[in-house]
């Protein structure tokens, strides 16, 4: 699949590029060089792995097609989850228990693996740790928080359970039935904090090359060669990182991940009186609908908010939608507006674990972050350099090319826009049945 236009450094998000951490720069990649390892991708994964890699004193040539945290890394809505998208029960069912139990415990570290990168070099990206705020916007939504909750405290995580009345205060407006707050999540500007980490990496040593697309990957006599156009790179080990473009790179692994469209929009920094009240606590609110459905608050007061829309194509998201959904929750926004809509590219794979493989000896791939990958993908980073570092595949805790479900099916992306189009009626039905007459319930925005 080409690479969308509309996905080029160019149509980065201003709200996210004009604060924090500015672009670093990678100059293209011409003749020849030589590395311990070359990093493709440069979002948040290849970051991570380059930054790992550099500090323990390999040489790194980190490359991207684009810029710095052009894909999903630059474009992200910006919350740091400590779980995977399956509730932990399902992972053990899925993955086995021991596997199962490794991934958990790796997702339920990454805030505090985000937050001590931020900390020790110092990373501008807006860093909020006052937790996660998840929304019941109907009776199963807040069942499903019911379990959530069993299931963590079971672990000894105690997240506290919000009825109606408190969820509303805790958010700031809106009618739902509940609330889970998630203390351990983190909200972050994504842009600048994959900007960081590459910027970390090459502190520590790494070379950066932007407008570098790997056309090739080739094995050579005690090593790998990464061309470009116009140049190449002969290296001990590969690692690639390189989102929804990984068949384009490794035909083998084309049907590993689905690409889906998210979509994002973002108000103008925002009077303080007018956003008064709006998420007072936590910055971050989600709820509990099929389809993505973030709204945060970022540090110079705008609101990002995540939009429905096509999960494939070039047309932006539903705007009316979502400005309907923001005055509906906080009505003191009757008058906003957005300023900006961007939308990026989500690598999904079919049973939505992410995955680390190496399909010969010597070439690292990291995919499948399924829609969690700031902090997940922090770790992939961190794994895959560990791999490459010699680090044997039983330490990591990403699971292999096995499991339930490891590739997906021809047309599977438009069995996924038929399933996206239903789940928002489904979505849109439970909210307005739970808020009938005759109903007891109350729902979302
Ligand atoms: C709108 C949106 C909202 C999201 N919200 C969240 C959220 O709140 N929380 C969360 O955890 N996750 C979120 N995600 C998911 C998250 O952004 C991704 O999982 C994560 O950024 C993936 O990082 P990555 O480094 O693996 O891939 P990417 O960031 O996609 O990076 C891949 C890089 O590889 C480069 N590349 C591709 N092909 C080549 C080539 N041939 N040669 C060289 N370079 C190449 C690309 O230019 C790109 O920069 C969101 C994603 C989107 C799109």
């Amino acid at each position: 699949m080409a690479w969308p236009r509309d996905l080029s450094a160019a149509s980065l998000p201003p709200t996210y590029a004009a604060s924090g951490e500015p672009a670093p720069t990678g100059t293209p990649l011409r003749g020849e060089a030589a590395a311990d390892v070359a990093v493709i991708g440069a979002g948040i994964t290849g970051a991570s792995a380059a930054l790992h890699l550099a500090a323990a004193g390999a040489s790194v040539r980190l490359l991207d097609a684009e810029a710095v945290g052009a894909g999903g890394s630059g474009r992200a809505f910006g919350q740091v989850v400590p779980y995977l998208r399956r509730e932990p029960a399902r992972v053990l069912a899925d993955l086995g228990t021991e596997a199962g139990e490794r991934l958990i415990d790796a997702a339920a570290r990454v805030p505090a693996l985000v937050a001590g990168l931020v900390s020790r070099h110092a990373i501008a990206c807006d860093l909020d740790s006052h937790g996660l705020i998840f929304a019941a916007h109907s009776a199963a939504g807040a069942a499903m928080l019911h379990r959530r909750r069993r299931a963590w405290a079971e672990r000894g995580i105690d997240l506290p359970l919000l009825d109606a009345g408190e969820a509303a205060v805790a958010i700031g407006g809106g009618r739902y039935r509940a609330a889970l707050i998630e203390p351990r999540g983190l909200s972050l500007n994504p842009l600048a904090y994959v900007r960081g980490l590459a910027r970390a990496a090459v502190a520590a040593g790494a070379r950066l090359h932007e407008r570098s697309r790997v056309t090739a990957i080739a094995r050579r006599s005690g090593g790998w060669q990464v061309d470009l156009r116009d140049g190449r790179i002969l290296c001990d080990r590969v690692i690639v990182a390189c989102g929804i473009e990984l068949g384009a790179i490794l035909p083998a692994l084309r049907l590993r991940v689905l690409p889906l469209r998210v979509h994002e929009a973002a108000t103008a920094c925002l009077p303080p009186d007018m956003l008064a009240g709006a998420l007072p606590r936590q910055r971050a609110l989600t709820d509990t609908r099929r389809l993505p459905s973030g709204i945060r608050r970022t540090g110079d007061g705008r609101l990002v908010v995540t939009l429905p829309g096509p999960i494939a194509g070039s047309r932006v998201g539903d705007l009316p939608d979502g400005l309907a959904r923001l005055r509906a929750l906080f009505p003191r926004l009757k008058d906003a507006a957005f300023a900006e809509t961007w939308s990026g590219w989500v690598d999904l794979t079919p049973d939505q674990y992410p995955r680390l493989v190496e399909p010969i000896p010597g070439l690292l791939v990291g995919y499948g972050l399924s829609g969690r990958g700031l902090g997940l993908g922090t770790a992939l980073g961190r794994a895959l350099a560990e791999r490459a570092a010699g680090v044997p595949a039983d330490d990591t805790p990403f699971p292999g090319a096995d499991g339930p479900a490891r590739r997906w099916f021809p047309g599977a992306r438009l069995a996924a826009a038929v399933a996206a189009a239903s789940f928002r009626r489904i979505d849109a039905w439970q909210a307005r049945r739970d808020a009938s007459p005759s109903s007891p319930g109350r729902n979302g925005p």
